[in-house]
């Protein structure tokens, strides 16, 4: 088993297959864009099979496909076969737009938990926080994966002054459809000009829900050991909704998360400034499960050791880190 300093089992990777994307979302790809590594430092499909089976040799039993948008590798298909041959729960976290095109692949190879990031349900926002004009193929697609008996999870960050007026009609998704709608705070990351005042909490978003459905209505969902929501749901509802609140109340304690970029480099934690070049090593024939289980025994209790996001170390220390899109959330 893969355990930290602190004993925290880690047995989900989240692999990050390609740092483009389709969309240019303002809290995810710094205005500037970014500096892209050059393709012969991006894992090769074969090579994200080696790792990802060094990881599940080592009790890794969930896979998730991140990006950028891992749809837009134009071999997902193909990696998404070789590792449904692993022996592990197979997910992705997809911006929606390709999921026509690879929903037959989701099939054969058991990606059963599909996570979509959507922060608008209103055509015009949507256009201006992606800055790209995909709303209706993202609402199809939603619709296509329900109608073949999929139940996407939406993943929404949060932003005040952005989409915080949405959460209700969010929430009024899941009157009809049995999904999860989880908010997500706002994160710093490199590059994404993040400010605290614009992060909205778990108790405001409560507060918000309770005065519109009424205090009685609003139920708690039991939620999982590892889970990063903390769930909710609305009185005779199919579907609940959760917070995931990583600035203003961490859930570290039970995390159980790796990430491996496309570029082949372990982060121990979504905020860790340092990572660990796995794919030089496996070129270089190196032992890569060794370098696997000191990176992980060696993470930090909480947020890779960023106490406060919003002083000036934790500012400096989020600078120092990689854009979302090269993480992969
Ligand atoms: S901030 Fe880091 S340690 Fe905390 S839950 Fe996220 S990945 Fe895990």
């Amino acid at each position: 088993m893969l355990r930290d300093q602190f004993g925290r089992v880690h047995n989900y990777l989240r692999i990050s297959l390609t740092e483009r994307c389709n969309l240019r979302c303002f809290y995810c790809m710094p205005a500037d864009g970014i500096q892209l590594s050059p393709k012969e430092n991006i894992m090769r499909a074969e090579e994200i099979q080696i790792l990802a089976s060094e990881f599940v040799k080592l009790g890794v039993n969930k896979i998730r496909f991140t990006g950028g948008e891992p749809l837009v590798r134009k071999d997902f298909d193909n990696i998404a076969t070789r590792l449904s041959k692993l022996n592990c729960e197979m997910a992705i976290t997809t911006n929606g737009i390709l999921i026509d095109q690879h929903i037959e692949t989701f099939k054969n190879c058991g990606i059963s938990k599909i996570n979509i990031s959507i922060d608008s349900l209103k055509k015009d926002k949507f256009n201006s926080i992606t800055r790209r004009d995909y709303f209706n193929r993202v609402m199809d697609n939603v619709e296509l994966l329900f109608s073949q008996g999929f139940n996407p999870k939406l993943n929404v960050v949060v932003i005040k002054g952005v989409n915080d007026d949405e959460l209700i009609d969010f929430i009024g998704l899941t009157k009809e459809w049995n999904t999860t709608v989880q908010f997500i705070e706002y994160m710093p990351f490199q590059g994404n000009k993040w400010d605290f005042s614009k992060t909205v909490n778990a108790e405001e978003i409560l507060r918000n829900v309770s005065r519109m459905f009424g205090e009685r209505n609003v139920l708690k969902v039991e939620d999982k050991k590892n889970d990063t929501s903390r769930k909710y749901k609305i009185k005779g509802f199919s579907g609940n909704f959760g917070m995931i609140s990583t600035v203003s109340n961490p859930f570290c304690d039970s995390c159980n998360r790796i990430r491996l970029t496309a570029n082949g480099r372990i982060k121990n934690c979504l905020f860790s400034g340092s990572e660990t070049d796995l794919l030089t090593a496996l070129r270089n024939n190196e032992n890569v499960e060794e370098l696997i289980k000191e990176t992980v025994f060696n993470k930090k209790s909480q947020r890779g050791g960023i106490k406060n996001f919003a002083s000036e170390e934790g500012r400096l220390m989020s600078e120092s880190n990689r854009s979302m899109i090269l993480i992969g959330g």
